[in-house]
């Protein structure tokens, strides 16, 4: 997610963001100019139903967490679901996790490099056995060094047809450099990402099972974004393609961005561009985990702004959400450095999301 360096272009761009009151007017409309499917370089890739009949920083600015008071903040009460009424099937974290396992088992996944050919490779290969539509969305970008990178995003999507949708967004590549490590030689190492990276991608990919084997009555796309993490000024790259090339009236109800939800020790606080943003979407969501018993999880606490892939959304009128626990290690030690391993990675924060996601998508949205 970030460096340090960001911070001016953050506080720069900031300045320009919706404030609470302007985001009823945030929604864009539909872009003119290219086409999703007429964009050069871009092809779509639709594969059949598996089984038809089943389918019935960015930067930490320096603002301080507030609490918000209450618990309910208006609306409906929101009584707790037994496991019996749960409307969604079940999201297997183990499942998740041997997902987060086997990411990492193809080396750092950085652009230009073996493990992220591999990882492409593999993750459109399982999602196109699960979606109905899986759509490549191939760009170039030129690197810091003026290296040329070839990045795909990744679309998988459920129920295409239906205009009432969901988006679900993590990023699948790794960062090339530790940059919080303490000396030189460590720090231009690659990360292997099991957190950042491979941990939102995975209860992606879990879900896409879930999907697959229970029809859900919403349309859902799951976006896996590449060079989210590339270098300082390199940064969202896929997010902000996707955002500049969307589907033509490309309208969910809202997105939800999962980044490093893998923490042993999972807490999610309320985001800050996520609360400035889309404050609803944050409530549905931290309203819906009470209800599913990870209140311990989803402390109705502001956290700092995290630039992160759900900026550039937002910027394009998709009013998207960042569930991130930037607290990976203690102190957040393990973030941005050699220490972001399977080791360091629990099943808890990956069952939590899916579950909360999912019980979401099977209850409309
Ligand atoms: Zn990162």
């Amino acid at each position: 997610m970030y460096a340090s360096t960001d911070v001016g272009r953050f506080a720069a761009s900031g300045s320009g963001a919706p404030r609470r009151g302007d985001l009823g007017a945030a929604r864009l409309g539909v872009r003119g100019g290219a086409g999703w499917f007429s964009i050069p370089g871009f092809f779509g890739t639709p594969s059949p139903r598996r089984s038809p009949g089943l389918a019935v920083l960015v930067v930490l600015v320096a603002v301080a967490g507030c609490a918000e008071g209450g618990a309910e903040g208006g609306g409906r009460a929101s009584s707790s679901i037994a496991e019996a009424d749960r409307a969604a099937p079940d999201f297997r974290g183990d499942t998740a996790m041997a997902l987060v396992r086997r990411q990492v088992e193809f080396g750092p996944r950085v652009p230009g490099t073996a493990g992220h050919r591999a990882q492409l490779e593999w993750m459109t290969s399982y999602l196109r056995d699960r979606a109905d539509t899986v759509v490549l969305q191939p760009f170039t970008h030129t690197g810091p060094a003026d290296e040329r990178l070839e990045m795909t995003n990744v679309f998988a999507r459920f129920r295409p047809d239906m205009p009432e949708r969901v988006l679900l967004v993590a990023h699948w590549d790794t960062r090339p450099t530790a940059d919080s490590e303490a000396t030189p030689e460590r720090r231009a190492m690659p990360i292997q990402g099991a957190n950042d990276g491979a941990s939102g991608t995975a209860v992606l990919l879990e879900l896409a099972n879930v999907l697959s084997s229970h029809s859900p009555p919403i349309g859902v796309d799951l976006l896996l974004v590449d060079g989210e993490d590339y270098a300082p000024d390199h940064m969202y790259l896929g997010a902000t393609y996707f955002a500049e090339n969307k589907p033509p009236g490309y309208e969910p109800y809202y997105g939800i961005l999962l980044d490093m939800v893998g923490d042993e020790n999972p807490v999610f606080l309320q985001e800050g561009y996520s609360v400035r943003y889309a404050p609803e979407v944050v409530d549905r969501v931290w309203r819906m985990a009470e209800r599913l018993g990870y209140s311990h999880m989803f402390p109705r606490t502001h956290g700092i702004p995290i630039k992160d892939d759900h900026v550039p959304l937002n910027e394009a009128g998709i009013r998207t959400i960042d569930i991130i626990d930037f607290e990976y290690g203690p102190g957040n030690a393990y973030w941005h450095t050699l220490e972001d391993t399977l080791e360091h990675v629990a099943v808890d924060g990956l069952e939590a999301t899916g579950t909360v996601v999912a019980e979401l998508i099977y209850r409309g949205g």
